[in-house]
């Protein structure tokens, strides 16, 4: 299987290249975002204690997200494999990733990290506020506070994956294919098949 977590802030483009990427691997989508909206359009109790979480640009509880990977996971037990977009977002979170796919006899493969600064993503957000209907893209100070939230909470889930050699940053600015075409390369890389007898291999290689 081929698990890919794309990461970066707010408005680093997760969301475009997670579509490229889907379309490319054959990989399910799995926004953590996309699902919590999903439960406030359906008005179930738990997109209603989101709601206000995300209004605020604050992150919802740790369970919550987790519990709706927990299920996305087990909905898609054919997959060929996943894009996490948007989770996890705490190490807490990462863990229980790990966790969650060792149940499933999988691995994350690793993680591309889209960097874009803070005043790019401010002025990203705010041009797709006009046209997204989100609340938390409409107002300048909930973004910084995204983005805020992103530094001091999110940006550490880098370290942790770079602890496993998962860890890849590109540049979040630039056409959007020659940075699709960047990450494919790095995904690549990682795709290349496992040799699970080295000293048999290169016996093979001198045969
Ligand atoms: P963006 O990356 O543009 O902020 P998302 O759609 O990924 O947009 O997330 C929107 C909001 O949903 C976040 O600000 C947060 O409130 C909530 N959210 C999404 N994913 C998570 C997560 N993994 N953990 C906690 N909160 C989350």
């Amino acid at each position: 299987m081929l698990n890919i977590v794309l990461f970066g802030p707010p408005g680093a483009g997760k969301g475009t290249q997670s579509q490229k990427l889907i379309a490319h691997y054959k990989l399910v989508h799995l926004s953590t975002g996309d699902l919590l909206r999903a439960q406030i359009t359906q008005g179930t109790e738990l997109g209603l204690r989101a709601k206000k979480l995300m209004d605020e640009g604050l992150l919802v509880p740790d369970e919550v997200v987790i519990g709706m990977i927990d299920s996305a996971l087990q909905d898609n037990k054919q997959a060929a494999g996943f894009i996490f977009d948007g989770f996890p977002r705490t190490v807490p979170q990462a863990e229980s990733l790990d966790r969650l796919l060792a149940q499933h006899e999988t691995r994350v493969s690793c993680m591309i990290a889209l960097e874009v600064g803070e005043e790019e993503l401010v002025k990203r957000l705010l041009e797709r506020g006009k046209t997204s209907n989100r609340p938390d893209d409409q107002d300048e100070s909930k973004i910084r506070r995204r983005v805020n939230v992103y530094n001091t909470e999110t940006a550490q889930v880098a370290g942790y994956y770079a602890n496993q050699h998962k860890f890849h940053a590109l540049n979040g600015i630039g056409q959007i294919d020659g940075i699709f075409t960047q990450i494919c390369g790095l995904i690549d890389q990682h795709q290349q098949p496992v040799v699970e007898d080295p000293a048999k291999a290169a016996a093979e290689v001198k045969a």
